[in-house]
């Protein structure tokens, strides 16, 4: 099948910015999530075209590349192979809306409610695996730059000596001879009935005659598991990653859950983040305040640089240096604040101590100064 142009999936005119890209996607996520259709092939296919087409046109890498040379272009990038979804890799707090609080909402109502257990049950006992969450720590300077993380955590797979069927080698499944295969069982006290889950086979309608050692007939065995991923540059502390298919796995052919990783960004000594900006604190004497001097400071991508403090910088003045901040894209960064501290001396030399007695004399201070008003 012909690969249709991305613009085209995501029916949006070429000119289209961010904001309309994003919400033309998020519309047909919306619709042809997989978890909003379980089973259906047609919808699912939709949803890897958006998704591939979004990935792309989102990215201010790769959409020029596309603009100019189409899918040909994207070789080599993981993308335009025709499986932009196999990364399954979606950073879904970025498309509604931030990591803050407002996103579980979104995503809640979008996929059914109640992320950290969101297992449901259909025909045929096919029941979704449940969603799991998993916290990551990483460093500040990580988040930053960008990394690659490694994890271990623990997850329910399918058992791999039964198949998931639950049945010992040899064995198989019956029908449940308490509910001859229904699933349901009436019980009766002669006035009225009540129906409900037989208690043998627990709705299945059918038991194991010999349950697979290994997994004890659930079909399922917990495994751990190790993952690595990516995290992109600029990673916030809260950011939420998921992982589609890496919960648990589901019951009787039913799919698995996601897994949610949620970033915990420890802090840095000397940095600190605001917005895509970089922030940091510098000591200097109040000589160097107030005649002005070169600093030379280590980022914190080990660089040294040197700015000027300008002549009669006051306690507290912030220096901005341009692009020495956060990257938000290969071309553009966010800056990098240095809010000065200037040290009042306190162990002087006598040559020191003569040479701030000239200086005072000369600046003759009051003695009585005017009062500063707190209000102004
Ligand atoms: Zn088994
Ligand atoms: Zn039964």
């Amino acid at each position: 099948m012909a690969k249709r142009d991305y613009y085209e999936v995501l029916g949006v005119e070429k000119s289209a910015d961010q904001d309309a890209i994003k919400k033309a996607y998020r519309k047909l996520a919306v619709k042809y999530h997989p978890d909003r259709n379980p089973g259906d092939k047609e919808a699912e296919a939709k949803f890897r075209e958006a998704t591939e087409a979004y990935e792309v046109l989102s990215d201010e890498q790769k959409r020029p590349i596309y603009d100019q040379y189409g899918f040909a272009g994207l070789d080599g990038m993981g993308q335009g192979g025709g499986s932009g979804y196999s990364h399954a890799f979606h950073d879904f707090s970025d498309l509604f809306g931030g990591a803050g609080g407002g996103f579980s909402d979104i995503f809640d109502s979008i996929f059914g409610g109640g992320f950290s257990s969101s297992s449901s049950r259909s025909r045929g006992g096919a029941t979704q695996g449940q969603s799991l969450r998993y916290d990551l720590h990483i460093q500040f300077k990580d988040a930053i730059y960008g990394t690659k993380a490694e994890f271990r955590f623990k997850h329910d797979e399918t058992c791999s000596d039964c198949k998931g069927s639950g049945a010992a080698a040899g064995s198989s499944k019956k029908t449940c001879p308490t509910c001859n295969g229904m699933g349901q069982v009436r019980q009766g006290n002669g006035f009225f009935t009540i129906q409900q889950t037989c208690p043998k086979c627990g709705g299945r309608g059918t038991v194991i005659e010999k349950p697979c050692p290994s997994c004890r007939g659930r079909g399922i065995q917990e495994k751990t598991k190790s993952m690595s991923i990516t995290i992109p540059q600029g990673a916030d502390d809260g950011k939420r990653l998921i992982i589609h298919g890496m919960g648990d796995a589901g019951e009787n052919g039913g799919p698995a859950g996601d897994l949610l990783v949620v970033l915990h960004v420890d802090s840095h000594p000397y940095f600190g983040r605001s917005g895509n900006d970089l922030w940091c604190e510098i000591p200097i004497s109040f000589s160097q305040a107030a005649l002005g001097s070169d600093i030379t400071i280590t980022t914190l991508d080990d660089k040294k640089i040197t700015f000027k403090v300008p002549e009669g910088s006051e306690n507290g003045k912030i220096i901005r240096v341009k692009g020495e901040g956060i990257p938000i894209s290969s071309s553009r960064k966010g800056d990098l604040l240095i809010k000065l501290d200037v040290q009042t001396p306190t162990r002087l030399s006598s040559k020191q101590k003569d040479l701030l007695n000239q200086f005072m004399e000369l600046e003759k201070p009051s003695k009585e100064p005017r009062m500063i008003n707190i209000n102004r």
